[in-house]
């Protein structure tokens, strides 16, 4: 037979792969009888429900679509996760963006104890993004679950876009379709929603949403990183470690060569100094474990996937090993496991952080 494409997107139809471009259940492949007017099950959603589910890019579109963002005349809004910034990173977008503008989301800001200085944040947000060779015009912080500012972010992209396209870009996981959602049903209603893509034929599955003035709002694919806690963790497990009510800040006191566990996802070592009290800023279903230091190896072979977990027995196979970074803090500082959290410390500690293998492990002034 000969191959169908997505009238939205322009994917070519599948049936088999639900992360892949062009997806569409056989089930409904066969009630369409009108084959000129063939949605994915990406731009049904869209279309009927106002849902965007995102699917995998393969490197090459990935390039292609940063070329695409760099030759366009646009604003760009990059959405990242605040509890991950280098997780949340886009590999070489800064290369690409050329002159245009870029804006910085830094989203899930419900999940933050109420303690934390938003300001702080965003400062930080700030810091991080010119480290990375990122200058944004400005940062907003949101809650794409919760609609927190979500006016004000609107009213940032209308003035920085200066009457241009947007782009929408971002890993996966950050919370980019939740936002794009909550743009649609706040901006439009659903009545004029179209999608169309430039590339039709490719994988490049974008989805155009029209602005008041005929320009348009482009959400790309979400794109996978592999410095993602996300990117070793399943499903189950990522829902788990990913905070979704505000964090209850828990704090210990712990004497030198003391080690806390975070599950069996990362660990802390608290190498030297006198006694002091130390917050840890997890998903509050989290375990943490105290142990001592020089048990910490021995204790941590026997107990992962079993009092120690996520992750779970049976995936810590493929589970990397702890790798471990030391550190000593010049001021109160936050030591921040990406994507999962951060222990606040005070000057003067010498310190390690374990994380798997490929997860940064990074410090900052502390937030509060
Ligand atoms: P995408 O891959 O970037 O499109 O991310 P999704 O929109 O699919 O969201 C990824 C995960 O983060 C889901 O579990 C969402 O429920 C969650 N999420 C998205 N936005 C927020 C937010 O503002 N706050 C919180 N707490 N969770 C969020």
């Amino acid at each position: 037979t000969e191959p169908q494409y997505c009238i939205g997107c322009g994917a070519q139809i599948q049936t088999t792969d639900p992360k892949q471009p062009g997806y569409t259940p056989a089930a409904a492949l066969k009630q369409d009888t009108d084959e000129t007017e063939l949605y994915c099950q990406r731009c049904f959603r869209l279309r009927h429900y106002n849902e965007i589910s995102d699917v995998k890019l393969t490197d090459d579109d990935f390039l292609k679509l940063l070329t695409q963002i760099g030759d366009a005349d646009a604003l760009i809004v990059n959405v990242v996760d605040i509890f991950d910034f280098s997780g949340s990173l886009i590999p070489g977008l800064h290369r690409f963006v050329g002159d245009n503008p870029v804006l910085l989301v830094g989203n899930k800001v419900d999940v933050l104890p109420t303690s934390v200085k938003r300001s702080k944040v965003k400062q930080w947000l700030r810091q991080q993004a010119h480290q990375a060779g990122l200058r944004p015009v400005d940062v907003c912080l949101t809650s794409a679950k919760s609609g927190y500012a979500l006016d004000e972010l609107l009213a940032a992209i209308d003035h920085y876009r200066d009457g241009k396209d947007v782009y929408v870009v971002g890993v996966t996981n950050v919370g980019k379709s939740t936002l794009i959602n909550k743009i649609i049903k706040q901006a439009n209603g659903t009545q004029d929603l179209i999608t169309t893509s430039r590339f039709p034929g490719t994988t490049l599955d974008q989805i155009q949403i029209p602005l008041a003035d005929g320009q348009q709002l482009i959400d790309t694919p979400g794109i996978i990183h592999r410095e993602q806690m996300a990117y070793y963790l399943g499903p189950k497990d990522l829902k788990l470690v990913t905070p979704q009510k505000p964090i209850k800040p828990k704090t210990f006191q712990l004497n030198a060569e003391q080690t806390l566990f975070l599950a069996g996802l990362a660990r802390f070592d608290y190498v030297s100094g006198p006694r002091r009290s130390f917050t840890v800023y997890l998903d509050n279903n989290l375990l943490v474990h105290r142990t001592k230091l020089a048990n910490a190896t021995d204790f941590y072979a026997r107990q992962a996937g079993k009092l120690l977990q996520p992750p779970r027995a049976k995936e810590l196979a493929d589970f990397p090993e702890l790798v471990r970074f030391q550190f000593t803090s010049k001021q109160k500082s936050d030591l921040v496991f990406a994507g999962l959290g951060w222990i606040t410390v005070p000057a003067g500690a010498v310190i390690c952080g374990w994380a798997p293998k490929g997860v940064a492990v990074s410090t900052r002034p502390a937030l509060i």
